[in-house]
């Protein structure tokens, strides 16, 4: 390897997963997270066959899928429950087109992964001072301990402070105008693969996490992004469901805790290649965050994780060159899905009642060929 020592910032899904793929070829893996322990809160995440590929590489493939719910395609609805269009998934081969699993269970394994590959995880500490020299990078922790390291890592999640230092205040996150609702629910044996539900200027959707349980979504515009008050989340979404029948109507009546419900404003993080400067990068939500219409956020960072290894086990290559090759193999990959999520999130949201007809014989004779397109491109190897 290129690279002995290294310092991730962050263990969330991107740095655990580098650590995981970093540590497995004997590089010494210090990782600094700011939580104060492992545990994270979230609902479900689904995992597709490309990062579900990168899972293999780090060696959790198999407890992955033991812990989730595997599924071949979406279904689509208009907000009365009466059936769109099917389109099967034709991603996977090799592995499953799609897993779902809980965000516990998912950091649980990654977890697991990089203390089994001999990486340590520093909790409720970060990286205060970070000088990069070129060939070095000297860093001082918030434990006040001093390090050198021959590359830093950024997985510091969408406000990242790193990507603040080495690009300015340039690339913040953007607010898209549109947030996400989420709670875990029982999930009835009709649920079995994603299930999307077209409203007015609305969408909610269904995705299967386990045998018992799914997670219910509901995708509403919140213009100038006020803060919802956690307690009162629970009428706040029922008032934002009103409207929908069938399933999704079902499900609303039994909203009733707002202590289980997760809010996640939609922003997104546009940062121009390089994401690095000298031997310090940033990577996953920090450089790339993109709308979750895709379900693909965690698998470009799964992604970006294991490519980089690979990248810096090239031998006899200066450690700059193979951070020109990372980006020479991640950049149009990741803008892709960046892209492609940006426009399925403002389409939808721009139905209305009344376009609804209209919207559903466009999405019958479209849809299918434009998510076989963009898979057809994602199952391709990273
Ligand atoms: C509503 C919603 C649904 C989504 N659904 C899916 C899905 O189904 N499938 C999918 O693949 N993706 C999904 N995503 C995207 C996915 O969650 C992210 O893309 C993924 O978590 C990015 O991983 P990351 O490691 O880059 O960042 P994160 O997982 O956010 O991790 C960042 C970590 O850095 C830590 N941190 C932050 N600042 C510092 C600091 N200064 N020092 C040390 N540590 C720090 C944080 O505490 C955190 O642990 C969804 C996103 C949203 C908002």
């Amino acid at each position: 390897m290129q690279v002995r020592r290294v310092l991730l910032i962050g263990a969330g899904i991107g740095g655990l997963g580098a650590a995981t793929a970093l540590a497995r070829r004997g590089v010494d893996v210090d990782v600094v997270e700011l939580r104060p322990d492992s545990g994270v809160l979230g609902v479900g995440i689904n995992q597709p066959a490309n990062s579900l590929r990168a899972l293999r590489t780090l060696g959790v493939l198999d407890e992955v899928l033991a812990a989730g719910f595997p599924f071949d395609r979406t279904t689509f609805y208009d907000w009365q429950g009466s059936l769109i269009v099917d389109c099967p998934s034709v991603l996977g081969g090799d592995v499953p087109a799609n897993t779902a699993l809980s965000r516990r269970d998912l950091h649980r394994i990654l977890t697991g992964a990089a203390e089994r590959a001999g990486a340590k995880v520093t909790y409720g500490t970060t990286a205060r001072d970070i000088e990069d020299t070129g060939d070095r990078v000297h860093v001082t922790l918030t434990d006040g301990k001093t390090e050198t390291y021959d590359l830093v890592i950024g997985f510091d999640g969408l406000g990242s402070p790193l990507r603040r230092r080495l690009f300015g205040t340039g690339y913040e996150p953007v607010f898209t105008g549109y947030s996400v609702w989420r709670l875990m629910m029982p999930r009835p044996a009709e649920v079995a693969c994603t299930m999307v539900f077209q409203g007015d200027g609305t969408k909610a959707g269904v995705i299967p996490l386990s045998r018992d349980s799914m997670y219910l979504l509901h995708v509403t515009a919140e213009p100038g992004n006020p803060h919802m008050p956690p307690e009162r989340r629970a009428g706040l979404l029922t008032e934002r469901l009103a409207g929908y029948g069938g399933l999704v109507g079902e499900l609303r009546e039994c909203v009733s805790d707002s202590d289980t419900i997760s809010y996640s404003p939609l922003s997104e993080v546009l940062l121009p290649s390089p994401w690095f400067r000298k031997r310090t990068i940033v990577l996953g939500d920090a450089a790339h965050a993109c709308a979750p219409h895709l379900t693909q956020g965690a698998g470009m960072a799964l992604e970006d994780a294991v490519v980089l290894a690979e990248e810096l086990a090239v031998p006899d290559r200066a450690v700059e060159a193979s951070l020109e090759a990372f980006m020479q193999r991640r950049y149009n990959r990741v803008k892709l899905v960046q892209d492609v999520s940006h426009q399925i999130l403002f389409s939808e949201m721009a139905i209305t009642a009344a376009d609804l007809p209209g919207a559903a014989a466009h999405m019958r004779e479209a849809l299918p060929g434009q998510l076989k397109e963009v898979e057809g491109l994602l199952n391709q190897p990273c």
